[in-house]
């Protein structure tokens, strides 16, 4: 039942535009999106970015999310951001599990699991990406590899807490390699992720979860990856840090609705 989700468009910036920068982005972001309607924006700028951003966005129906936090309320722990302070500081909604933390930082399953708790505990909406790496694809290991990380990024949690989810199936190596995946090779993923969610919460729940494609998505490819019954948008990075390509991106979700 894809018509119960709405689209929902994300940018991740990753370590990209200065607090200067930012705001030039969503400025242009913000007067060029005022007509969209039927499809949910939101822009997960780096840290420092975020007040400047919230500030510009606070009239308008972008909404912001954080690109990770730490898996404690508030400590001793140098340099984290922990989900109340992101929530205090505007933000809807926190990235988990991008492989990029997962390869560069050391992420697992298990602190994915232990951040979508603390994320959610604190009103924030965790988009929780999986996915596989290319030899895992070459060898087969795709849909083994989504189970493993589904099972262990949701372990415990409930229903009410998984209805705050979206998931980002995000291939490792489509990502910031200007290859994505076909629009027959996501939707199987897709599919696989939707079974998962009818195993573990149920059918009505798997209807309402909204489970986004990431993977250099650019506005050439958008089309016919979104249009898929089972992807319900995108997580974007290169193709975010360009406001031109990332309202091309969000107009063509937006006229498939
Ligand atoms: C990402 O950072 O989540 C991503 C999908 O990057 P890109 O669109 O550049 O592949």
């Amino acid at each position: 039942m894809p018509d119960m989700r709405r689209k929902l468009i994300a940018g991740n910036w990753k370590m990209y535009k200065t607090p200067q920068e930012a705001m030039q982005l969503v400025k242009a972001l913000k007067i060029k999106l005022t007509d969209i309607r039927k499809t949910d924006v939101v822009v997960c700028p780096p840290f420092i970015d975020i007040a400047a951003v919230r500030d510009i966005l606070k009239d308008s129906k972008i909404t912001v999310g954080a690109q990770n936090m730490y898996l404690q309320k508030f400590g001793a722990f140098t340099g984290e951001i922990s989900a109340p302070m992101i929530k205090d500081a505007g933000c809807e909604w926190v990235i988990i599990g991008h492989s990029e933390r997962r390869q560069y930082f050391h992420e697992t399953d298990e602190s994915v699991n232990q951040k979508i708790k603390f994320a959610v505990a604190e009103g924030l909406r965790p988009i929780v990406c999986i996915g596989e790496t290319l030899e895992q694809r070459q060898s087969g290991e795709t849909a083994n590899v989504i189970t493993r990380q589904f099972t262990g990024a949701f372990k415990a949690i409930d229903a009410t807490e998984f209805g705050k989810v979206v998931i980002a199936y995000e291939p490792v190596w489509a990502i910031g390699t200007g290859k994505n995946a076909t629009a027959q090779e996501a939707e199987d993923v897709h599919k696989h992720i939707r079974s998962l969610i009818v195993q573990h919460y149920g059918q009505t729940l798997a209807n309402a979860t909204v489970i986004l494609y990431g993977g250099s998505v650019k506005p050439e490819n958008a089309q016919s990856l979104l249009s898929c019954p089972n992807i319900d948008g995108a997580l974007v990075g290169g193709a975010s840090l360009d406001a031109e390509q990332f309202i091309a991106i969000v107009r063509t979700a937006e006229n498939l609705n």
